[in-house]
């Protein structure tokens, strides 16, 4: 999933509008921010195999610390818990612990059964979305309708900037998911560890838009 996230940190905005949108980005894509650089580090794997599942040729091999469910749970703690020792304000900081847990519930609908659950244990879990195209982009796409319109509705351009960083994100958001979806495969996973980082840009276009739009 990879606009879906995206759709969560939209959506959110409507449940706790003191976050920024590009902390709201931060909760939801915490775990795939984190994914890139434990793969350079050698401390998780992933392999490309072109028909491993319909939509992605990505096969995660092995992820325990960013996409295992007990990590996960203490990743969203840990977010949580930093935003409300910064902030004072328990209620958004527990709907973004929610959010980091909440790229794994989405995880674990689309992605074949490779999502460890505890350090140890050999049962992984995954749904399977993923192994249908058609089912991928209406459930992936529906979220993020809705996660747009809920940012959209719940937040007004205070400028110009406020109003077209916003739908140029949705439109970048948008190509980029197609050429991932009926583009070449990636060549090695080196190119994807890089592109991976740039999803920080994404993060920081999210604070520059939020900062041009307020509460409606
Ligand atoms: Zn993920």
């Amino acid at each position: 999933m990879y606009i879906g996230h995206y759709a969560l940190g939209f959506a959110a905005k409507k449940v706790a509008p003191k976050a920024s949108l590009g902390t709201l980005f931060l909760a939801t894509q915490f775990i795939d921010l984190l994914f890139p650089l434990l793969l350079l580090l050698g401390w998780e794997q992933m392999l490309i195999e072109p028909g491993n599942t319909a939509v992605t040729p990505l096969n995660f091999t092995h992820y325990p610390i960013s996409h295992g469910l007990l990590s996960v749970l203490i990743w969203g703690l840990l977010f949580g818990g930093i935003y409300w020792v910064i902030k004072k304000d328990l209620k958004t900081a527990l709907w973004l612990g929610l959010l980091v847990v909440g790229h794994w519930i989405l995880d674990l609908f689309t992605h074949r059964p490779d999502l460890p659950l505890l350090p140890g244990l050999d049962t992984k879990v995954g749904l399977g979305l993923w192994n249908s195209l058609i089912g991928t982009l209406l459930v992936e796409g529906g979220l993020f309708v809705v996660g747009v319109y809920l940012y959209a509705t719940s937040t007004k351009a205070k400028n110009k900037t406020g109003r077209w960083a916003l739908w140029g994100l949705v439109a970048f958001l948008i190509m980029t998911y197609l050429g991932n979806l009926f583009g070449p495969p990636p060549p090695a996973v080196k190119p994807i560890v890089y592109i991976g980082f740039l999803q920080w840009l994404l993060v920081a276009w999210a604070y520059w838009i939020d900062h041009n739009r307020e509460e409606s």
